[in-house]
């Protein structure tokens, strides 16, 4: 790879982009992070995504080292100069390097990091055409899963748990209901069709793709309920789907040993595929 990445105000070959070992971010995991698809060159459900990162960076007491409209030329500029049609684009703010010290430095220096990432996610492959099989995991993560923190282990665990058993993600539990996948949102579809998704809470992301399908179904007809439900309701659901940025909507067609609906992607997920990215190729900017 030659990609051209960003740090800290610099444009750089990646091989050049170099952070310190006194970074908290790699210290502490004292970093939050974004991802945004790219799509025909452009940036989808971009305003979302800023939004998100603006509160993330917010909760964690950081002050953003660019502004909105500095953060937006950014992000263009990255997909230039990369030429990436079809992918996404990963930006990081860490708390900048300091002596290793639980208390937060008084005038830290963030560190400011982009790169991009080809992806193919806008025609349906076999995990759209097929569905995916999902087992179910412990959520063990930390208590604030509503910031989008580099504290990723868990999840990578579970997502390398899932692969061992056949599987091609986790879905996490806790006290018996479903919070989400590994990096993804979990919804279920009841046989009369009602999309159900998690209330937002501590205990989740609050997924930018989540809360773009909940306003699309809602626009199309499709009867929305955000309420947690358990395991044993998602097993004996019609449908299931994962949402996110650069898998949009995602039939979930087993869940452990269980065959959701039909055991093929249901009707209003594909519904929703559609819907969703009828839209915002329509709205990319
Ligand atoms: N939940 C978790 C834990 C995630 O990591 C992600 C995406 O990375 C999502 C949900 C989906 O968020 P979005 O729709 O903003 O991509």
């Amino acid at each position: 790879m030659n990609r051209i990445v960003y740090l800290n105000g610099q444009w750089l070959p990646e091989a050049e982009a170099k952070v310190s070992i006194f970074d908290r971010g790699y210290v502490f995991g004292d970093a939050i992070y974004e991802v945004t698809a790219v799509a025909q060159g452009k940036l989808m459900d971009y305003p979302g995504h800023a939004a998100r990162l603006k509160r993330s960076i917010g909760e964690i007491a950081l002050e953003s080292p660019v502004g909105d409209d500095e953060l937006l030329a950014i992000h263009r500029e990255i997909v230039a100069r990369n030429a990436l049609e079809e992918g996404l684009i990963y930006l990081q703010i860490s708390r900048g390097p300091a002596d290793r010290d639980f208390h937060y430095p008084e005038a830290p220096v963030p560190t400011l990091s982009l790169f991009t990432q080809a992806k193919k996610f806008l025609v349906d492959g076999p995990a759209v055409i097929n569905g995916i099989k999902v087992i179910s995991l412990p959520d063990l993560r930390w208590g604030r899963r509503d910031i989008k923190t580099v504290q990723l282990l868990y999840p990578s665990m579970a997502k390398m748990e899932a692969e061992k058993r056949g599987a091609a993600d986790a879905w996490l539990y806790e006290d018996g209901f479903v919070t989400e996948a590994t990096s993804s949102t979990a919804h279920i579809v009841t046989a009369d069709g009602r999309l159900i998704t998690r209330q937002l809470s501590h205990a989740i992301l609050p997924g930018i793709t989540r809360g773009s399908i909940l306003d699309l179904a809602r626009a199309n007809g499709i009867t929305v309920e955000e309420r947690a439900f358990t395991l044993e309701e998602a097993k004996s659901a019609a449908e299931a789907m994962i949402t996110s940025a650069t898998q949009m909507v995602q039939p979930v067609v087993q869940i452990d040993d269980t065959v959701i609906g039909s055991g093929k992607p249901g009707p209003v997920t594909m519904r929703l595929r559609e819907i969703y990215r009828d839209f915002h190729m329509a709205h990319l900017i």
